[in-house]
């Protein structure tokens, strides 16, 4: 399976659950803690596998300043990656050829994951319960915003 379609199969499968109560949502961060790029599946109507090359697009277009991805998960408590979420990393970290932080943010908490020997094949990844401030200070609370957790 290819990267993009690893990417789009993912981002794919929360854009058309309208009126849930809390729907996934992105923000691409650069190296110095600022947002580059919000995804927002919600906002756009139709046709979703666009919006997720767009994302793709967005991060290849930012490989040299991009710091990591952070995404939301419904519910509060601690938030755990979906295996889709780790062939995504995974297949991002590959393409880039280093490995990004992947932040999961839920209500009340976030988690920061790193691959550490990103090289290896396997999902295993580093899970660090308290990511620095500087790293999502600038972005956090609007991400939880835009995923209207209720
Ligand atoms: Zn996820």
């Amino acid at each position: 399976m290819s990267l993009v379609e690893y990417i789009l199969r993912h981002y794919g499968e929360y854009g058309d659950v309208e009126d849930t109560l809390s729907l996934e949502a992105g923000v691409l961060v650069r190296t110095d803690g600022s947002p580059i790029y919000w995804h927002l599946p919600y906002t756009r109507s139709s046709v979703y596998l666009p919006d997720s090359q767009e994302l793709w697009e967005v991060i290849w277009q930012n490989r040299q300043d991009v710091l990591g991805f952070a995404h939301s998960h419904p519910g509060s408590g601690l938030p755990r990656p979906s295996m889709e979420d780790l062939t995504t990393f995974r297949a991002v970290d590959t393409a880039l050829g280093r490995p990004l932080l992947w932040w999961i943010t839920s209500v009340d908490r976030v988690v920061e994951l790193q691959k550490l020997d990103w090289k290896e094949k396997d999902l295993s990844y580093y899970l660090a319960d308290h990511p620095q401030d500087q790293h999502i200070e600038q972005w956090l609370e609007e991400l939880r915003k835009k995923s209207k957790y209720a």
